[in-house]
């Protein structure tokens, strides 16, 4: 099946419930066991809907319910709270997609590059891909590393699983093309749970193409079945290959 929305525009219309000046709302901030160890700031809003996300509805579906309004002096001093308590190196902003709000985005990664934290970008690259001006932005930090998180492998996988439109994927690919020619320091990860291994190394192919690093050290990412990930999944009547039990994660996946 294929999806009908433009991501694009949908981060148009939804921003107001993301960015209020240079302020984001953030739903949570939390200590989180991934990368060994990292402090994160849970944003509201996301241009996608995929059918495996692990947020909750009422995040994706209510965001105005949720989240509450952090100008990037406030978030920085709570993810250094977290961060610092625990001795963490690490620190992401999460949750939904955080390259909405990019003044908010900047400022906060201004006031990290001051630190000894590393700050680990995940995004769908979205964005990125489509105002070629957001990674050259991004290229100003010496510590951020962007993870740009493919939903699928191809097209027609990126659009059953999001219900965008199946060109959208190619945003996703131009994204880390725009960080690749930035210089930014970056990856890709693939969810790969419904995937064929031969739309996997044809995936591979097209990320070797855009440069041979973003294929060998492409990150794997599977589907971790939460129970109202497994719900959604049924709604859509969308089989998988692999899947993991929350409490059962396998270790190099953390
Ligand atoms: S891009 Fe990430 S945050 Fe947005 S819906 Fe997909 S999995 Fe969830």
């Amino acid at each position: 099946m294929n999806g009908t929305y433009d991501p694009i525009k949908r981060a148009e219309t939804l921003e107001k419930y993301a960015v209020k000046g240079d302020s984001r709302a953030y739903y949570r901030f939390r200590p989180a066991k991934w990368y060994g160890g990292i402090v994160t700031g849970d944003v509201t809003v996301c241009n996608l809907l995929c059918a495996f996300c692990w947020a909750g509805d009422e995040i994706r579906h209510h965001p105005q319910k949720v989240g509450k309004f952090y100008s990037p002096e406030q978030a920085f001093k709570r993810l250094c709270t977290i961060g610092d308590k625990k001795g963490y190196r690490l620190m992401r902003l999460s949750g939904q997609e955080p390259t909405i709000g990019r003044e908010h985005l900047l400022r906060l990664l201004r006031l990290v590059d001051k630190t000894k934290y590393r700050f680990i970008l995940e995004t769908n690259g979205i964005l990125i891909g489509h105002e070629k001006d957001y990674a050259e932005s991004l290229s100003e930090f010496s510590k951020v590393h962007v993870r740009v998180s493919l939903k699928g492998t191809n097209e027609e996988e990126f659009s059953a699983l999001t219900l965008a439109k199946p060109e959208c994927f190619s945003l996703q690919l131009k994204g880390l093309e725009n960080l690749v020619s930035a210089g930014v320091s970056c990856h890709p990860s693939a969810m790969v749970s419904f995937s064929p291994s031969e739309n996997i190394r044809k995936l591979q192919e097209r990320l070797a193409a855009i440069a041979p690093f973003l294929k060998s050290e492409m990150e794997i990412e599977e589907l971790i079945l939460y129970p109202h990930v497994t719900k959604r999944l049924k709604k859509i009547k969308m089989g998988y290959n692999i899947g993991h039990d929350p409490g059962c994660v396998p270790k190099e996946l953390i």
